[in-house]
């Protein structure tokens, strides 16, 4: 029996009846899924959406009872839900968590998982594979040979996919081996996030911005997703990985996708993420020697961020002494299609940055003449700024006159906070995701092809990288990275959001 919902709701709309629900959570003490899934996962039930008898079953190697799973998730629950957490609702909530001890690599480990999961044959089943990539095939194995994967059942994979086209597409065929693409839901957490959706709602359901959503009215786009953290244990996973793979391969390229793309004819899955496909495909591809004149590299150096003295990625425990992996990108990519031809997108993100922010700014033409006093040209432009983290808001700038006899323009923000507006707490990313994987929606979802799409833009440029003798160029900690990644942007003429 679930305990009446605590925490403040989400809007509405989120309402109906949940369906129930047998989760599977590989690596279900993981770093992940402790401070994200498991949360995500309470935060739905205090809202009223997990259904009586749907059950989350943690998996992973250690022996732990079904009390020790319940226990160790209940700590990570009240540290990473703060004041959300509520010990009454918790009550409700561990009556829905199990444990199944499981090496996923043995298969007679797969016989307790399978009992568990034959008390409810006709249940949608949810596979959530929150492990290291390399166990994806085996578990993908072991599933189909213990012939737990039903129709009904769903597969979630977490990032990263695959580190080139290549490894993507061998995963892509394992999981596609024992279910069907309809079944499986790879998984970008930004597009989890409410400001994201609302860049939809934004394009699509106003009048307002599609019409000058485009080349001569848009002159630049720049999309910057920048971290204060180090790579903070993850040292060597972050070593073989770097900025490219690790951010821009999904989480950058997804945005561009939201932000490029033309209208769907519906919110239906398949018609987004064929919107989608076809941006992945027009972006212009880079030769070698392109690539390193549109990209740059950066590697963090010792420094200061916020207030405390930080050391250099060199010194970081897990990473090769001599390691050439980027921790910071920028690059300037074009999407080659009759909306976007001429119009830049900078992309840009990085650890160790000045700012934990992630933000894409719209920068729009200059008017064409002035009517007013004062050099032409010298007002800013407008501006639409979409702040996705740490907080989530819209901002539009526009010029107005500014009170006084004289008419002098001056730029204020035209602010959509949306808190604010409909009173209610936006879902977490994981949330959303976790619902929507339950409800079925693929939506928000990656498809195959978009990934592989993905990677295939990518790939040219870490050849290229690999094949220059170039080290990525330092910066210190607490910056904004390499001063080249300023002159990347200056050579067209303009600067980033944060230097102008
Ligand atoms: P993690 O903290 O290292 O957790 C790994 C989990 O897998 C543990 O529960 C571990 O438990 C289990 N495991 C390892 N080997 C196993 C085996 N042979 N059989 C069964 N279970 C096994 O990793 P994580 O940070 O949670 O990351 C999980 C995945 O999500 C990775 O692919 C990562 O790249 C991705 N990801 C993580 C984050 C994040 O913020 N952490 C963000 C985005 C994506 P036992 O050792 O007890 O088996």
């Amino acid at each position: 029996m679930s305990t009446a919902p605590k925490t403040p709701s989400p809007a509405a709309g989120q309402r109906a009846a949940p369906p129930s629900f047998d989760l599977v959570l590989f690596g279900g003490t993981g770093d992940l899924a402790m401070r994200k899934l498991l949360p995500a996962l309470y935060r739905r039930f205090a809202d009223g959406q997990v259904a009586a008898d749907a059950r989350i079953i943690g998996v992973a190697r250690a022996t732990l009872s079904r009390e020790g799973y319940q226990a160790k998730a209940e700590e990570a629950c009240r540290q990473f839900l703060g004041d959300a957490f509520l010990a009454g609702t918790w009550a409700g909530f561990a009556r829905h968590l199990w444990y199944v001890r499981l090496d996923a690599t043995t298969a007679a480990d797969y016989r307790g998982l399978a009992d568990q999961l034959a008390m409810r044959p006709d249940v949608v089943r949810i596979f959530f594979l929150s492990t290291a990539p390399d166990l994806f095939a085996a578990i993908c194995h072991e599933l189909a040979t213990a012939g737990i994967v039903t129709p009904n059942s769903r597969i979630m994979l977490e990032k990263p996919l695959g580190e080139d086209s290549a490894s993507a597409s061998r995963i892509n065929d394992t999981v596609g081996a024992m279910a069907s693409e309809r079944q499986i839901y790879r998984i970008d957490h930004y597009l989890g996030k409410e400001t994201v959706q609302n860049l939809l709602a934004l394009r699509f359901g106003n009048t307002l911005f599609e019409p000058l959503w485009r080349r001569g009215h848009i002159r630049h786009v720049q999309v910057t997703v920048a971290e204060q953290l180090g790579v903070e244990s993850r040292g060597d996973f972050y070593d073989r990985t770097g900025a490219l793979r690790d951010m821009v391969q999904n989480h950058l390229l997804q945005l561009v996708c939201i932000l490029a793309m033309e209208a769907p004819a519906t919110s239906a899955a398949d018609a987004v993420r064929d919107e989608k496909l076809k941006v992945l495909r027009a972006l212009r591809p880079m030769g070698a020697a392109e690539a390193l004149v549109k990209t740059v590299r950066g590697q963090y150096r010792a420094g200061i961020v916020g207030a405390g003295r930080v050391e250099g990625y060199l010194e970081e425990t897990g990473v090769h002494a001599a390691s050439r992996t980027e921790t910071f990108v920028a690059i300037k990519a074009e999407v080659d299609t009759w909306r976007w031809a001429g119009v830049p997108f900078y992309l840009r993100t990085g650890k160790r940055l000045h700012e934990h922010v992630a933000e894409i700014v719209i920068t729009f033409e200059q008017i064409p003449h002035s009517i007013f006093d004062g050099p032409f040209g010298s007002q800013p432009p407008n501006r639409l700024v979409i702040r996705l983290q740490p907080e989530e808001f819209i901002t539009l700038r526009i010029l107005a006159k500014s009170p006084g006899e004289a008419m002098r323009l001056k730029p204020v923000d035209l602010a959509l906070d949306l808190g604010e507006s409909f009173k209610a707490r936006p879902l977490e990313a994981y949330e959303r995701l976790l619902g929507d994987a339950i409800q079925g929606n693929l939506t928000l979802f990656m498809r195959r092809d978009e990934v592989e799409a993905a990677w295939n833009w990518i790939d040219p440029i870490r050849a290229a990288w690999d094949a220059d003798d170039d080290r990525p160029r330092p910066y210190a900690a607490g910056s904004w990275g390499p001063a080249a990644a300023s002159a990347l942007i200056a050579r067209d003429g303009f600067a980033w959001h944060d230097e102008q």
